[in-house]
Parts: C-alpha cells; sequence; structure tokens
C-alpha cells in the first residue's frame, strides 16, 4: 500500500498510496524544539502520537467535525485524506504558556477568561511567525471566510477535547492544528499528540508533553506513556 516518500518531516513521514486521495503518515520517534535547534530521539513516542492521535480523530468524528483520518495501518502508520494543506498552524490556548508568556510577561499557567487563538505562518525560512488577519490577507494564504472557519473549527475542537481530557486528569494548556482541504471540504489534519499540545497534571500540574523535552525535566517517555494510558482508559 505504502510507496514513494512524497515528504518528510521532524516528526513524520508521509508515503504516497496507489490511490492519489489517500497517504500514509508515519509517526518518527525524533524530537525537535526551538526550530529544530535541539535535537534527539523520544523512545515509543511515534507509537505513542499514532494511538493518541486515533483516538482524538475518533472522538472528533463521533462529534460531526472532519478530519484526515482513515485508518490505523499499524502502531506508527495511519492511512489518511490527502489534503492540500492550509499553510497555517493555528493555535489555541487556555493558559499562558511558551511564546504567549514571552509575549505578554504573563505568568505561565495563568488562565484566560476565553480561549485564545493564532495564526502562525508556515515557513521554515522565517521561522513560522505570528499572523493577524491582515497579514494572512496581503500574503492571500487564506480568505477572511476560511479565517473564520478555522478560527470556529479550532473553538470547537478545544471545546471538545478539553472536556474529555478533564475526564482524565489532563488540562489542555494549548495546543497546535493544521488544516487542508479535500475538494471544497476543510478537514483537519496532522496530528493531535504530547507534541503538539501542552498538557498537565489536573492536580500537580506536572508537564506531561514536549516541555519535558524542551526544558530538560526527565523522563519524557514517561509522560507521553502516562498522556496515552490517560486518553486510552
Ligand atoms: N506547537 C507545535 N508546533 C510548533 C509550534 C508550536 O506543535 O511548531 C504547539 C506547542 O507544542 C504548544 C502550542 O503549539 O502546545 C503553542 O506553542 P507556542 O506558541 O507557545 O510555542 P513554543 O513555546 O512551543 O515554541
Amino acid at each position: 500500500m505504502q510507496e514513494r516518500l512524497l515528504y518528510e518531516g521532524k516528526a513524520k513521514r508521509v508515503y504516497a498510496t496507489s490511490d492519489p486521495q489517500q497517504v500514509v503518515v508515519e509517526f518518527k520517534d525524533d524530537a525537535t524544539a526551538f526550530n529544530g535547534m535541539k535535537r534527539g530521539q523520544i523512545a515509543g513516542k511515534g507509537e505513542v502520537n499514532a494511538a493518541m492521535s486515533v483516538r482524538l480523530f475518533r472522538l472528533l468524528a463521533d462529534h460531526g467535525m472532519a478530519t484526515h483520518f482513515r485508518q490505523q495501518l499499524d502502531a506508527r502508520r495511519l492511512l489518511t485524506d490527502y489534503l492540500r494543506m492550509v499553510p497555517l498552524e493555528v493555535v489555541v490556548r487556555n493558559r499562558v504558556a511558551g511564546s504567549l508568556q514571552k509575549r505578554t510577561g504573563l505568568p505561565e499557567g495563568t488562565e484566560l477568561a476565553e480561549p485564545v487563538v493564532e495564526f502562525y505562518y508556515k515557513n521554515d525560512a522565517l521561522g513560522d511567525p505570528l499572523l493577524n488577519g491582515d497579514h494572512i490577507r496581503i500574503l492571500q494564504l487564506a480568505s477572511p471566510d476560511r479565517v473564520a472557519r478555522l478560527r470556529a473549527d479550532a473553538l470547537g475542537i478545544n471545546h471538545v477535547l478539553t472536556g474529555f481530557l478533564a475526564d482524565r486528569k489532563l488540562l489542555l494548556v494549548d495546543f497546535k492544528l493544521e488544516f487542508g482541504m479535500v475538494d471544497d471540504v476543510l478537514k483537519l489534519g496532522d496530528e493531535i499528540s504530547p507534541d503538539t499540545c501542552r498538557l498537565w497534571d489536573r492536580d500537580s500540574l506536572t508537564k506531561l508533553d514536549k516541555d519535558r523535552f524542551r526544558q530538560d525535566l526527565g523522563d519524557v517517555e514517561g509522560a507521553y506513556q502516562e498522556v496515552l494510558r490517560r486518553v486510552l482508559s
């Protein structure tokens, strides 16, 4: 089924299949941070990220939300729709962390009265800069209608994920989504995992995500396994 390598990113490989409408996504154990400046491996990460993404894509489908997921092929590989990607990363935030902490000076962990949605330009050469609506318009990356739709979809996904994870004693601090098109239909693509979400234990506020790798907090593998255990419970 899996054929030519179409694309290799930092954490995933994408292969063509005999059907141009489908691709195979393979999750790697490789980890990078700070625009590729920090590199390493997280044992078992590929399998955790594949399994968690599958569970959460199914959850979103149960709530009527379109995703690229079709089928899990094995522990690291998913069969998905081929999407024409929107060149934006959509970040949703429920609490202050990471670049929002740097940008605002607010203390890490501050609860936001309403979720914040941000758009970043997927452009490695520019370092994926934050864009506002006018920037997206002059670059013609998405129409104003599509930007409104991305925002609404991201907030809907946040609502579903926040509740599901709260039931498992996980705080969804923030996360990144990527969307793409099949014909005229917008679908969620990429992954939903501890690489792309900040997840804290509800009671101890322990970080259980890629910040353990970024900040050298130790036991990265254990945190990823613990998140998966809770998500599958
Ligand atoms: N994120 C991501 N990929 C990126 C940048 C950010 O998955 O290239 C996720 C990140 O894990 C966090 C959220 O998006 O859950 C917000 O990230 P932030 O803007 O705070 O940047 P960071 O501190 O990760 O550089």
